[in-house]
C-alpha cells in the first residue's frame, strides 16, 4: 500500500557499506498528525503531496509504516564533539529509509529523525521534540531560499507522544530529511578505526561516485576527494559567513562530505555584527563562535585527512605531506569564495587590489557601530538610492568611490544588491516565538515566518516586523539550547 507514497527506495549505501549500516525499524507512534509538508520539495522529488498527506503517507512520514521494499538502517559514525573524540555516535534516533532517484536523476537520501532508539542511542530516548524539528525545517528552507547548499525537510509529523526534556514534557515529532547523502567526516573517522578490510577505501569510492566524481580520474583519487571536500566546505562556510550564520555545533559528525549544511540545532543568524558571537548554551568555550567557523572547518577537514591517509600514499610521511598541502589551501580557498561573495553583496562587478582592505574595514566599522549585519547591506543599497540612510558614513564614501570607478548606474546596482542581500532571515526572536506557539498548538506564526524566510529578498510593503533585529534585551540573553 505504502508504495504509492514513495517510489521504490534503493539501499545502495547499505549494500556497499554493510559495516556502517545496521538494519533497524522505526518505532511506532500513537497518533501521527502532519504538521508541515514541503510541497515544493515534494514536487522536485517527483512525489505527490496528496499521497504524502493521506493516512498511509502520514504513517510513512511518522515511521509507523515502512515503504514497500525499503530496508531502513541506522548509520554508524564517530565524531569529534567540541574537540573531543567520541568513537561511536551513529544514528541514535534516526534512520536512513533509503535512496530515492529524483526526476532529474539525482540520488538523495530519505531519512527519518526522531524515529526511536537504535543500538547507537546510548542514553538517549531516540525521540525528537516538535520545536527543534520545526527549527530544522525552517532554517533549512531559509538556507535553500538563500542559495546555500543544505539538507532539507520534507515533512514534520507530530507523534501524539509527550517526550521528557529538561524543561518538562514536550510534544514529540518526526522529521523527514532529504539530503544529497548522510556521509559525514565522522563516518570516515569511524570507518578508519573499525577492523573491517578495505572499509575506508569502499567509503571513499562511494563518496567519490556520489559527490565528487571528478576525483575518480585524478592521479590519487583519495587525495582528490579530500581536495574536493575542502573546496565544497570552503564554499559552504563562506556562504554562512556572508549571511552572518552561526551553525553552533560544527562537530565532525555534523560536517557532510557533499558540502551541504546539516543539523540545524543551536544555530542562529547574528543580529549585531560581532565575530565573537556564540548562541549555543552548550558551547561554553565559544569554540563555534561566528568568527571561528572557517578555522573549525579546516580543523574538521584535518580529521577527514587523517582517516584518508592510508589511502593517499603507501609511505605515511609522503601521505601526510600530500594531505597537508591540500589542507593548507583551505584559508585561501575560503577567502576567495568569501571575497567573491562580498563583492556581489556590495554591488561590485570587478576586483581590485584595494578590495581586501575595503571589505575588512567594513566589518571593522560594523563591529564598532554595533550595526545589524543583515540590514546594513540593505541600507547600503538605500544609500545608493539617495535616501537619508546612514550606515557607516566614512566607509560608505570609500565604497561609493569604488563603485563610481566601475561606472554603473547606482539605481541598477542598488536593485542588484537587494536581489543578493536578504531582507528577511530567520531571526532568533521570531524563531523562538513561532516554535513556542507551535508547541502550544498554534501553527499560524510558524507558517507566516516560513513564508517570509523563503522569499528572503522580497521588498515592498509589509513584513517589517520580521525584517528587523531583536530588541537589545532579547539579544543579550538569548541562547538556543541543544534542546533536541
Ligand atoms: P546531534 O547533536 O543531533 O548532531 O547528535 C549527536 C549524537 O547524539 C548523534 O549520534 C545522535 O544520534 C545522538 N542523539 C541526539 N539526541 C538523541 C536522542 N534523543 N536519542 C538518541 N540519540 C540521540
Ligand atoms: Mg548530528
Amino acid at each position: 500500500m505504502s508504495d504509492a507514497v514513495l517510489p521504490a527506495l534503493d539501499d545502495w549505501f547499505a549494500r556497499e557499506l554493510p559495516e556502517l549500516a545496521l538494519d533497524w525499524q522505526p518505532a511506532a507512534v500513537p497518533a501521527p498528525a502532519l504538521i508541515a509538508l514541503n510541497e515544493p520539495l515534494a514536487a522536485s522529488l517527483g512525489l505527490s503531496p496528496d499521497a504524502l498527506r493521506s493516512p498511509v503517507g502520514v504513517a510513512v512520514l511518522a515511521g509507523n509504516a515502512v515503504p514497500a521494499g525499503a530496508h531502513p538502517v541506522a548509520m554508524g559514525y564517530a565524531g569529534h564533539q567540541f574537540g573531543n573524540y567520541s568513537p561511536r555516535l551513529g544514528d541514535g534516533r534516526a534512520l536512513l529509509l533509503g535512496e530515492l532517484m529524483t526526476p532529474e536523476g539525482m540520488r538523495v537520501d530519505v531519512h527519518l529523525k526522531g524515529s526511536g532508539r537504535t543500538p547507537f542511542a546510548r542514553g538517549g530516548d531516540g525521540k525528537a521534540a516538535l520545536g527543534p524539528m520545526l527549527r530544522e525545517y525552517l532554517i533549512a528552507e531559509a538556507m535553500h531560499a538563500l542559495g546555500v547548499p543544505t539538507t532539507r525537510a520534507l515533512a514534520v509529523v507530530a507523534t501524539g507522544e509527550q517526550i521528557m526534556r529538561d524543561t518538562g514534557p514536550l510534544p514529540g515529532a518526526v522529521l523527514t530529511r532529504v539530503a544529497a547523502s548522510h556521509l559525514r567526516v565522522g563516518m570516515f573517522e569511524y570507518a578508519a578505526r573499525l577492523p573491517a578490510e578495505g572499509l575506508v577505501q569502499r567509503l571513499a569510492d562511494h563518496a567519490i561516485i556520489r559527490h565528487h566524481p571528478a576525483a575518480a580520474v585524478a592521479e590519487r583519487p583519495p587525495l582528490a576527494l579530500l581536495s574536493s571536500v575542502i573546496e565544497a566546505q570552503a564554499s559552504l562556510v563562506s556562504k554562512w559567513m556572508l549571511l552572518g550564520f552561526i551553525h553552533g555545533v560544527m562537530n565532525t559528525d555534523n560536517m557532510t562530505i557533499s558540502g551541504e549544511g546539516i543539523d540545524y540545532g543551536p544555530c542562529a543568524f547574528m543580529d549585531r555584527y560581532d565575530p565573537r558571537t556564540v548562541f549555543s548554551s552548550i558551547d561554553q568555550q565559544s569554540r563555534y563562535a561566528y568568527g571561528n567557523q572557517p578555522g573549525i572547518a579546516q580543523w574538521n577537514l584535518a580529521r577527514l585527512a587523517e582517516a584518508l591517509l592510508p589511502l593517499i600514499a603507501d609511505d605515511s610521511s609522503a601521505a601526510v605531506e600530500l594531505a597537508m598541502a591540500e589542507l593548507e589551501q583551505f584559508p585561501d580557498r575560503f577567502r576567495a569564495h568569501w571575497e567573491a561573495g562580498m563583492r556581489v553583496k556590495l554591488g561590485l562587478t570587478t576586483s581590485h587590489e584595494s578590495d581586501r582592505a575595503l571589505f575588512d574595514d567594513l566589518l571593522a566599522a560594523l563591529a564598532t557601530a554595533r550595526a545589524d549585519y543583515t540590514s546594513s547591506f540593505r541600507a547600503l543599497a538605500d544609500v545608493l538610492r539617495d535616501s537619508e540612510t546612514e550606515v557607516v558614513p566614512e566607509w560608505t564614501v570609500r565604497w561609493q568611490e569604488r563603485l563610481k570607478s566601475e561606472g554603473r548606474d547606482p539605481l541598477v546596482v542598488a536593485d542588484e544588491m537587494d536581489a543578493m542581500n536578504p531582507r528577511v532571515i530567520p531571526r532568533n526572536h521570531h524563531v523562538e516565538r513561532v516554535l513556542e506557539a507551535a508547541t502550544d498548538g498554534d501553527l499560524a506564526p510558524f507558517r507566516a515566518l516560513l513564508a517570509a524566510v523563503t522569499s528572503p529578498f522580497a521588498g515592498g510593503p509589509g513584513g517589517d516586523e520580521l525584517a528587523g533585529p531583536a530588541p537589545d534585551a532579547f539579544a543579550a540573553t538569548h541562547r538556543t539550547f541543544c534542546g533536541t
